[in-house]
C-alpha cells in the first residue's frame, strides 16, 4: 500500500478502531454522508451499505479513485481538493453528516472552512466525526484556564459543541504517524448564533493578538486597541488563557463600535 506523504496518507488498519469509529458515527437510513479522504476505503467499508443513504467521497488522490469506484458503486466520488470545493453545490440543500480520518496537514484550514460554511449556511451540517492529531483535538475542546485554550478553541466552539471521543495509537495506521490521534465529534451549536459574521471576523482578530501575547496581561497584549476596560467590564490583568468566549465577543463588539 503506497502512501503519499504530501496528501497526509496514513491508512487506518486497526479493525477495533474502525468499529468504534463507525459505531460513534452510527449512520442511519436516509442520512447524507460526506467522507473526506476515503483513501483505500478503510472507513468507507465500515459505514457503507445502510439503505437509502447518499454517500459522497471527496478524495484528492486520483490514483485511488478507480478502486474506490469499483468497490463502492453507490459512493459519489469527487476527485478534488476538499479545501477548494463548493460544498453547497455538492449538497444541493441537503443536510449532511461529515466524517473522515483527516489528512493532518489540512485539518486546521478544513475545520475553519467548515465553521465558516456552517455559519453561512445554517442547518447544512448535522454533525461531524473526525480523526485528528491528538494535540489538535485537545485544543478544539479546551476550556478557558487550560494551557490548550487558544484561537482554534474559540473559533471552533463559536460554531460547534465539541466532544473528544477516544484516542488512537500510531500503530493503528499504516504507515504509523509520529503522534497519537483522537476522534472528535462536532455538533453545530446555537449558542452564539446571534453573533453577526463581521463580529466573528473581529473575534478572530482579537484572538490572534491576545493569544500571540498569551503571557501578557490583556491591557498589554491588546494595548493598540485602546480598550476602556472599565466600560467593557473585563478585568485587564487577565491573560488570554483565561478569557472566555463571551468576553471575546464583548471585546470584538467594543472594537467594532469604537469611533476611529
Ligand atoms: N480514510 C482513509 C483511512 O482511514 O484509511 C484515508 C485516511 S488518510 C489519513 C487521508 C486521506 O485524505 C488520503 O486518502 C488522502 O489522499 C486524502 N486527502 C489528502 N488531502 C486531501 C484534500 N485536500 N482533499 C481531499 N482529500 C485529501
Amino acid at each position: 500500500m503506497k502512501a503519499r506523504k504530501r496528501f497526509g496518507q496514513h491508512f487506518l488498519t486497526d479493525e477495533s478502531v474502525l468499529t468504534r469509529l463507525s459505531n460513534s458515527i452510527g449512520v442511519q437510513e436516509g442520512d447524507v454522508v460526506l467522507e473526506i479522504g476515503p483513501g483505500h476505503g478503510a472507513l468507507t467499508e465500515f459505514i457503507y451499505g445502510v439503505p437509502s443513504v447518499r454517500y459522497i467521497g471527496i478524495e484528492i488522490d486520483r490514483d485511488l479513485i478507480p478502486q474506490l469506484a469499483a468497490r463502492f458503486p453507490d459512493l459519489e466520488l469527487i476527485n478534488e481538493d476538499v479545501l477548494r470545493v463548493d460544498l453547497n453545490e455538492i449538497l444541493q440543500g441537503e443536510s449532511v453528516r461529515v466524517v473522515g480520518n483527516l489528512p493532518y496537514n489540512i485539518s486546521t484550514p478544513l475545520l475553519l472552512k467548515l465553521s465558516e460554511w456552517v455559519r453561512e449556511t445554517p442547518g447544512v451540517m448535522i454533525d461531524s466525526h473526525f480523526m485528528v492529531q491528538r494535540e489538535l483535538g485537545t485544543r478544539m475542546c479546551a476550556t478557558p484556564g487550560n494551557k490548550n485554550w487558544g484561537r482554534l478553541s474559540v473559533m471552533i466552539q463559536l460554531m460547534f459543541d465539541v466532544e473528544y471521543l477516544f484516542e488512537v495509537a500510531p500503530e493503528s495506521f499504516k504507515p504509523p504517524p509520529k503522534v497519537w490521534s483522537g476522534v472528535i465529534r462536532l455538533r453545530p451549536s446555537n449558542q452564539w448564533q446571534d453573533v453577526p459574521a463581521d463580529t466573528i471576523g473581529q473575534i478572530d482578530d482579537v484572538c490572534k493578538r491576545a493569544f500571540s501575547g498569551r503571557r501578557k496581561k490583556l491591557s498589554n497584549a491588546l494595548k493598540h486597541l485602546e480598550v476602556d476596560w472599565a466600560a467593557v467590564g473585563i478585568d485587564d490583568t487577565k491573560r488570554a488563557d483565561d478569557v472566555t468566549i463571551a468576553e471575546f465577543v464583548t471585546l470584538a463588539n467594543y472594537v467594532e463600535r469604537k469611533p476611529d
